[in-house]
């Protein structure tokens, strides 16, 4: 008989962390909390497994689960001595979800459930507390109506709001009426009155009955909590993140225990260190007499868990340490447990009920790109961990966020600031005003750079709060949804600013005085959490000492090299900077782009639209010293470190001047009139550039093409070896398909050789000539093509291209729709695919190691700056990855985590 629910609690606990797959993170680390011994109210997790099946039947239950069911609940009743759906003693239980790995706020969560005519009597007896127990009963209304009674049945609410915002309106407007400030100021009576409205208003509008069977109550939440994995949002949190959805999610079902029972009852969410800044302080937040969404919603500014956590905002309200000194005690030992066993910062939940502290949750704690690495070497320097877990704890893809820009110190001490709020996500952003989520995504997709400003954020927010540069909220704490989303994507983020005074309808918020209109600029400090009007400087972030010294560590580890595509001397120096160790692409073509390129640009343009060998000699002879100077200018700053030239790479007409301007000066320079020069042009159009006349191809029609480039390399390299220089070039051919194509140019490359050396009259330069495998062709018949190259660097964008047959330059109009439906699980441009393009590499390495065993290997397509790209070149044995200098240090610390954990 499949097993498919695991128990958990001071009773009898069968999971433990090492389950998280099975039992997804809440439910491993509940059943791990109750073996060390922690106060863990009992309960039991239903498995992904289960979910999974769920989904195989079309949505519903395996046939067994009811009863497993009824027995784990058996079990509760026994350690918790309640009796679920008991008129005198009533139990109640908590059902959520639970991924195997965390997607704050993502899916559902239903509380309070058991709660029905029969039992609330017995409750309020039991408890002397009516107002409690239909604060509870109006709390299970409103989640079950939302999630499982609409959300979970497809139902799209015509007036555009669904019930749950319904019957907010409703709670609202009767502490209007009666004036009361807080939810904790209705009368038990208007809270029983409230209920019996809730139940009707959602017979009106869903015209379904509210149900007053416990069991029904718990088979419902338990499918819906399931149904929440295919919900909208937890589907965009997965595309991403890049979860994929074959995961599924655990159902926890927990006895409850109550953070809302008076004065005596609290909740709270806390990190054993502070996730913003990494350093080793208790960090939290908790609210006296509420349940814990009332902190995670962000509606109430919570208060701090203790001194260290107070800030201007929070500072008048008391702390837990302050509040209830005796449990703050016990929490903290808590925490000194948990890290000791995890070894790692925890996000904890707790509720105290009536004096008793019970633990709801433990996960390794979203943190920012710079607590990352605090904590990874404070913990290595406290003893807690080793070196190499050290290493392996900075995830590669968040360095991008440590070398993100940060407002310029000097110009913020100038400027006096908007507002401020709590410093949720770090670093700097400006953009302009919008105040939805789609506009985030709208505005963002037309290339503007926009700030979300909203009254609090709300999971449904995400795709926003993804396509936006920052985020501003007006409630919420550190650890409202907003700012663990924020922080888990190292996005600038400002929380809690309670000077805005937002008016959604008018596009407008006002801070005192001053009003800011939807499209105006603003710029965020998120590190101190200070916000600006209008658009300040920005700055680098990059010389932080320890972070310096935790990449030397790294590096220490490292077996394969790193290096940089750069095509410039300026490239080149930031690319040592980042401590690139070679150029493993320089991109010839890329002379001819950007600012001072006019005159080369010219005078490629005439080589191009010659007519003859005569010509194009002309044209190519006075091209000639330009991209010696390029070549030398960089190779002379990379002295003594490789350097990969790559030929010139794209279809000549991309080049083609347009304007009749520059068509009418090229004409003039070869003597011919506008009329010659339009036909020259357009002879050379091609509709398939990508795998047209491009690369090799190019020296194979125009030899003196390759015999110029060649030349100007060696020339260069000459003059910097007479210089006391010691260059290092590799000469390698684009887009190759066949060993022939290499022997027809490594002939011209020696005879330039020949020439400059004997021009020269120096002894040798010590050069590669090698290729690019980018034709899946190639790397098939890599044996053949290691006879000519004594390198390969894999061009995996185009090999990508080619593998799969999607052109580089269209496939963002249907790239998205192959994610969305599943069809691709990520975007093979961004990373390698393993199971075609990876195997292609595999077969070239094993294929050229054949007939040339010290052959040198590389990769230098986009993936070499991908961390999971990076595992996998140092799984498939390649010498050194190269890639934009930006994303150097990436790649170094992807390359230790490879050599570490293989
Ligand atoms: C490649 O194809 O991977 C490559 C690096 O070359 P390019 O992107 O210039 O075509
Ligand atoms: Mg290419």
């Amino acid at each position: 008989m499949a097993k498919y629910i695991y128990e958990f609690g001071p009773g009898r606990t069968d999971g433990d962390a090492s389950l998280k797959n099975l039992l997804g993170g809440k439910g491993a680390n509940l059943a791990e909390m109750a073996k060390l011994g922690l106060p863990v109210p009992p309960g039991f997790t239903i498995s992904t497994e289960c979910c999974n099946h769920y989904f195989d039947r079309g949505g519903g239950f395996p046939d067994i689960l009811e009863s497993q069911v009824i027995e784990a609940m058996t079990n509760i009743e026994n350690q918790t001595d309640m009796k679920f759906g008991d008129e005198n003693n009533p139990l109640l239980i908590s059902c959520r979800s639970g991924a195997r790995s965390s997607m704050p706020g993502m899916m559902e969560t239903i509380l309070n459930i058991g709660l029905c005519s029969k039992t609330i009597p017995g409750l309020i007896a039991k408890t002397g507390n009516e107002w409690f127990v239909y604060d509870a009963y109006r709390r299970l209304i409103m989640m079950y109506s939302d999630v499982v009674m609409e959300k979970a049945e497809q139902i799209k609410p015509e007036d555009g709001m669904g019930i749950r915002l319904n019957l907010e309106m409703m709670m609202i407007n009767l502490k209007n009426d009666k004036g009361y400030e807080n939810d904790t100021d209705i009368s038990s009576g208007d809270m029983k009155l409230l209920c019996e409205r809730f139940k009707k208003k959602i017979f009106e509008y869903l015209n379904n009955k509210f149900p007053d069977d416990p069991k029904e109550q718990l088979m419902g939440s338990i499918g819906a909590v399931f149904k929440s994995w295919n919900g909208k949002r937890a589907i965009s949190y997965r595309r991403i993140e890049h979860i994929p959805d074959d995961w599924g999610t655990a159902v926890n079902v927990q006895a409850m225990v109550f953070g809302n029972m008076g004065q005596t009852s609290a909740t709270g969410v806390a990190f054993t260190r502070d996730p913003a800044l990494g350093t080793n302080k208790f960090y939290g937040e908790w609210l006296i007499n509420a349940q814990g969404e009332d902190v995670v919603a962000g509606t109430r500014t919570p208060n701090p868990l203790n001194n260290d956590t107070k800030n201007h905002h929070n500072k008048h309200l008391p702390s837990l340490e302050e509040a209830m000194p005796e449990l703050y005690a016990q929490l903290f030992e808590i925490r000194n447990i948990l890290e000791a066993h995890y070894k790692d910062m925890q996000d904890i939940e707790f509720t105290i009920q009536e004096g008793l502290l019970y633990m709801l949750q433990c996960r390794n704690g979203k943190r920012t790109a710079h607590a990352s690495l605090n904590m990874a070497m404070d913990m290595y320097d406290e003893g807690i961990i080793d070196e190499k877990t050290m290493i392996c704890r900075l995830d590669p893809g968040v360095l991008d966020d440590m070398l993100h820009p940060i407002v310029d110190p000097d110009q913020e001490k100038t400027i006096v600031k908007l507002t401020e709020g709590l410093p949720a996500g770090p670093g700097g952003a400006w953009g302009q005003i919008v105040f939805t989520s789609e506009d985030a995504v709208l505005w963002t997709r037309t290339g503007k750079k926009v700030i979300l400003v909203r009254e609090e954020t709300n999971p449904e927010d995400i795709e926003g709060m993804r396509a936006a540069c920052g985020i501003l909220t007006a409630r919420g704490g550190m650890t409202s949804h907003a700012a663990l989303v924020a922080r888990g994507w190292g996005k600038c983020c400002i929380v809690g600013a309670g000077a805005l005074d937002i008016n959604f309808k008018t596009r407008q918020f006002k801070v005192g005085t001053k009003v800011l209109n939807e499209g105006d600029f603003i710029t965020l400090n998120g590190t101190k959490g200070v916000v600006y009007q209008g658009q300040l400087k920005m700055k680098d972030a990059t010389e932080n000492p320890r972070f310096q010294k935790f990449m030397a560590i790294a590096d220490s580890y490292r077996t394969m090299k790193v290096r940089a595509n750069a095509d410039t001397p300026k490239d080149a120096k930031i690319a040592l900077g980042f401590g690139a160790e070679g150029i493993g692409l320089f991109r010839t073509e890329h002379m001819f782009y950007g600012s001072d390129s006019a005159k080369p640009l010219f005078l490629l343009r005439k080589m191009i639209l010659s007519n003859s060998k005569e010509e194009r000699k002309k044209a190519l002879d006075e091209l000639f010293p330009f991209v010696k100077q390029e070549i030398c200018a960089t190779l002379s700053v990379m002295d003594n470190l490789p350097v990969t030239l790559r030929l010139l790479d794209p279809p000549l007409h991309e080049f083609v001047p347009v304007s009749q301007e520059n068509q009418k000066e090229i004409a003039k320079a070869l003597g011919i009139d506008l009329e010659e020069l339009v036909k020259r042009s357009a002879l050379l159009k091609e509709s398939n550039p990508m795998i047209g006349h491009r690369g090799v191809r190019l020296g194979i029609t125009f030899p003196e093409i390759t015999q110029m480039q060649v030349t100007a390399v060696f020339e260069a390299c000459a003059e910097l070896i007479q210089a006391g220089k010691y260059p290092l070039p590799e000469i390698m051919v684009p887009v190759t398909c066949s060993e022939k194509e290499l022997a027809f140019t490594s002939k011209i490359v020696t005879a330039c050789y020949e020439q400059t050396i004997a021009k020269y009259k120096i002894q040798a330069i010590p050069y590669m000539f090698g290729t690019m495998i980018e034709i899946p062709r190639a790397a098939l018949i890599a044996d053949k093509m290691a006879k000519y190259a004594q390198f390969f660097s894999f061009g995996t964008n185009d090999l990508t291209q080619m593998t799969f047959g999607f052109s580089r330059d269209d496939v963002g109009s249907f790239m998205n729709d192959y994610i969305d439906n599943a069809i691709l699980s990520f975007d093979p441009f961004e990373t390698l695919d393993l199971e075609a393009v990876g195997s292609l590499i595999e077969i070239s390495v094993e294929r050229g190691r054949k007939t040339r065993p010290d052959i040198k290997l590389g990769i230098c397509g986009e993936h070499g700056g991908d961390p999971a790209s990076v595992v996998f070149c140092h799984k498939a044995g390649l010498t050194y990855v190269s890639c934009s200098p930006y994303r150097v240090p990436i790649a170094r610390l992807a390359a230790a985590q490879a050599a570490i954990l293989n």
